[in-house]
């Protein structure tokens, strides 16, 4: 549960009203398919942690941590091959 607040504040970094100069170096948590980062924690336990994300329905316990620096410009780089 602590996890799906944490993810909540996540999306509410992501998309300020006001940029603020500390985000760059906030880790979040994006699916290794889509890029999004509404992710869920499925289940959680002694077997590990499963995710689901919200937008594409990948599940399973691969996620990507990256810092909010490098996931715009991971976007940038997928823009272009598109
Ligand atoms: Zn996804």
């Amino acid at each position: 549960m602590r996890i799906a607040i944490k993810v909540k504040k996540f999306v509410e970094k992501l998309f300020p009203s006001e940029a603020s100069g500390n985000d760059s170096k906030r880790w979040i948590t994006v699916c290794p398919y889509c890029y999004s980062t509404r992710l869920d924690l499925f289940v959680g336990g002694y077997g590990g942690k499963i995710y689901r994300c919200l937008d594409c329905g990948y599940t399973g316990s691969i996620i990507l941590e990256v810092r909010m620096d490098d996931y715009l410009r991971l976007l940038k780089e997928r823009k272009q091959k598109i």
